[in-house]
């Protein structure tokens, strides 16, 4: 194949969620006459965490036409309306991030700035009472959401909680019976071609040669085409996400405590999530080494599960970053391969998930274009730092006494990206947001009136209605989302009637 020829094979370097991912993703989309191979190693295994989700991620599953319930079942998974932030703001304070919006806006004003004056004189409760998925994990509910605007349930947006090698291994019999080749291996050496470096072929151990058009690395942290053959660079944010290793481990069955909720709860070097599933907790610690050492937080986690462990914690180590490039020469990375931030937000899978879309959208069927490229790049870089902004921007804004973690990154300089953000908000509750950006208004609404960012100012045109008339709409908001998930049957009682465990 030359620079310009036709892409005729892909070769998928990983079987993690990245590379299974990727490989489903192609095999049903993209057309016939391209071939797709996956090699993975049993050996080296899987990152073996990951298991909280954002919404999007049900665009992924409904493009490769799977059903929710056979989904949920096979993978142990449970339902997520959000996260539950313990600590961070402060000791002994919590706030959610829901998913979905709050309130509704009037004649054009976000609801917030009405909520906002009312809240000055005390005629409103919290923000979160007025967003339906806050209060629905609050009460540990769920119900599917309806399409009729007239219900409350309309108002409902959720993702999941789902046993990450269990979904790899659902997506590689997809990929399978679609035609994916796998080849099981160790990748030794990556053969680049000499006159462009484009990547010709990767050898395997015991079992030859794998030639290529196209690469897509998803080979987890190693990075193998990316960085080690193509020796593309790495940015390192750690200087502003300080955390750079975990200890995770999962615990028993959290049976009526299957929280429709991911917990995430500040502690003195990083933070502790816990992800109910229907068969197990997921458990882990992110923490600053410098701060701690591994025994300690070892020690801290297991100190903190709220059922058994069920194997001996391990520890990962990361570093907060991104490739230089996310598409280098004829290699495509995804996954850990490509950057990482930590899971704070639960955002790896959803850019393993645009990261596949801007390929296919991109997709190189009549060769390589560097205008191409380029833009894939632009795109994902661009989007790698909006989410890195907001992770950021959780540590930033805080006020705890605890942990000299704490206090370096109250007093660190951020983004100017994030500052002009924070400042626009603090100012007068305005958000804008560019581009692609994947927290909307309502996220960041909720992050920065959780972190205690309060807005100075409210919009004008509030002031033009009846305040009477406000506090009456807010009023009946609250009641009605009350009211709605009182109904609502407790998540764990859903799930087990809807789409039991396997
Ligand atoms: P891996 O899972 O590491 O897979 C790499 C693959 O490459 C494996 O199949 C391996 O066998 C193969 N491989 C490597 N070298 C070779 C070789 N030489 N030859 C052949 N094969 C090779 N994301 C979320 O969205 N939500 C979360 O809640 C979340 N929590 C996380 C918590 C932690 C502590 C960490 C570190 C990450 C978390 N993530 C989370 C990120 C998520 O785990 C990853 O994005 C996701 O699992 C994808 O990993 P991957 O497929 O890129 O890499």
């Amino acid at each position: 194949m030359t620079a310009s020829g036709p892409i005729r094979s892909v070769v998928i370097v990983g079987g993690g969620t990245a590379g299974w991912m990727a490989a489903a993703a192609m095999a049903k989309l993209v057309r016939a006459g391209v071939s797709v191979t996956l090699v993975e190693s049993d050996a080296i295994g899987t990152v073996g965490v990951g298991e909280a989700t954002i919404p999007p991620i049900r665009n992924f599953n409904a493009l490769l036409g799977i059903d929710e319930a056979d989904f949920l079942a096979r993978t142990a998974g449970s339902i997520k309306l959000g996260i539950e932030f313990v600590d961070w703001t402060r000791e002994g304070h919590r706030y959610a991030h829901p998913f979905g919006e709050f309130g509704f806006d009037l004649d054009g004003v976000k609801f917030h700035h009405y909520w906002r004056k009312l809240h000055e004189s005390g005629a409103a409760g919290w923000i979160e009472d007025y967003n339906f998925c806050a209060v629905a994990m609050r009460a540990g509910k769920y119900l599917p959401p309806v399409a009729d605007p007239n219900s409350v349930l309309s108002r409902l947006a959720y993702a999941y909680h789902f046993d990450a090698s269990l979904y790899a291994a659902y997506l590689r019999e997809y990929a399978e019976a679609r035609g994916v080749v796998r080849r099981e291996g160790r990748v030794v050496d990556v053969a680049l071609r000499g006159e462009d470096g484009f990547i010709e072929s990767v050898k395997l151990e015991n079992s030859g040669n794998i030639e290529g058009d196209l690469f897509l690395d998803c080979s987890g942290f190693r990075g193998l085409l990316i960085q080690q053959a193509l020796g593309t660079g790495f940015e390192s944010w750690a200087h502003w996400l300080q955390c750079d290793r975990a200890v995770a481990v999962p615990s028993a069955s959290a049976g009526e405590e299957v929280t429709p909720f991911t917990r995430s709860t500040a502690r003195a070097a990083g933070w502790q999530w816990r992800i109910p599933l229907q068969h197990r907790v997921g458990n882990g610690y992110v923490y600053c080494s410098n701060d701690i050492s591994d025994e300690d937080a070892r020690a801290t986690l297991l100190a903190n599960l709220d059922g058994e462990p069920l194997r001996d914690p391990f520890v990962i180590r990361f570093e907060a970053g991104r490739s230089k490039l996310v598409w280098n020469r004829n290699c495509v990375a995804l996954g850990l391969a490509s950057g990482f931030l930590e899971p704070l937000e639960s955002t790896s899978i959803h850019l393993i998930q645009t990261g596949i879309s801007k390929l296919l959208a991109l997709f190189p069927d009549r060769g390589f274009s560097p205008v191409e490229r380029n833009e894939y790049n632009r795109l994902s870089i661009t989007q790698l730092e909006q989410v890195r902004d907001f992770i950021i921007f959780h540590y930033h804004a805080n006020q705890r006494r605890t942990g000299d973690l704490w206090r370096r990154v109250r007093e660190m300089e951020v983004p100017d990206t994030l500052a002009r953000k924070v400042a626009l908000f603090a100012e007068g509750g305005r958000f804008f947001r560019y581009e692609d950006e994947l927290f909307a208004e309502s996220s960041w609404i909720a992050v920065m009136l959780g972190q205690g960012v309060m807005p100075r100012r409210w919009d004008r045109l509030v002031d033009a209605i009846d305040p009477a008339e406000v506090k009456d709409r807010l009023d009946r908001i609250r009641a009605a989302f009350a009211r709605a998930a009182e109904a609502m049957p407790r998540h764990h009682e859903w799930l087990a009637k809807h789409c039991p465990s396997t």
